[in-house]
């Protein structure tokens, strides 16, 4: 069976589409949208910029990996008072990664998550508290922060990037090693 797949089955997923991590493009850009601010952790995690390695690291980190997986969130907004969700609705995301990421990780498979939003593994990081990352090893590096154009790797798999008016595409990502995992 494949556990990747039987894993993201679990979460109310819109797509889950297969990549090529080396096909993924990493770029300056991406990463500088993190400037921004918009996710309020920039300055504030490990695995966000500027605390996550330069991209070049990223990029290895990534190509490292002989598998991948794209998976994607959408929600509808009937009306403009459910605009106002909208900080919730990608804090709900990114607990689901973390659910995700700790699944992969507890059933032995070498891989990771890559989310909106950066770590959340632990209450507050530890950069806030002055102490070095707890789990580096377990720690879920930013999608954003590691420069991944996903609009690019959407349009590259299929995987709906847009999903019509009123609505939002929230898109994670899995990649792994895993001889026997097929999807
Ligand atoms: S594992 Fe904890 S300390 Fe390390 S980046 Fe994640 S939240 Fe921060």
């Amino acid at each position: 069976m494949d556990k990747i797949k039987a894993i993201l089955d679990n979460y109310n997923l819109k797509e889950i589409v297969k990549i090529d991590p080396k096909t993924v493009r990493v770029t300056e850009d991406v990463r500088a949208a993190c400037e921004k601010n918009d996710c309020g952790q920039y300055g504030k995690n490990y695995m966000c910029p500027p605390h996550l390695g330069p991209l070049e690291e990223c990029k290895e980190m990534i190509y490292s990996y002989e598998k991948g997986v794209l998976f994607s969130q959408v929600h509808f907004f009937k009306n403009r008072q459910e605009y106002k969700h909208y900080d919730d609705i990608i804090k709900s995301f990114t607990k689901i990664n973390d659910k995700i990421h700790r699944e992969i990780r507890k059933s032995g498979i070498d891989g990771k998550v890559l989310s909106a939003g950066g770590c959340t593994l632990c209450k507050t990081c530890g950069l806030l508290e002055d102490l070095p990352c707890r789990f580096p090893e377990d720690a879920k590096p930013s999608l954003e922060g590691c420069g991944v154009d996903v609009v690019h790797l959407s349009k590259a798999t299929g995987l709906v990037y847009n999903n019509g008016p009123k609505s939002i595409t929230i898109i994670g990502m899995v990649l792994y090693n895993d001889e026997i995992d097929e999807i």
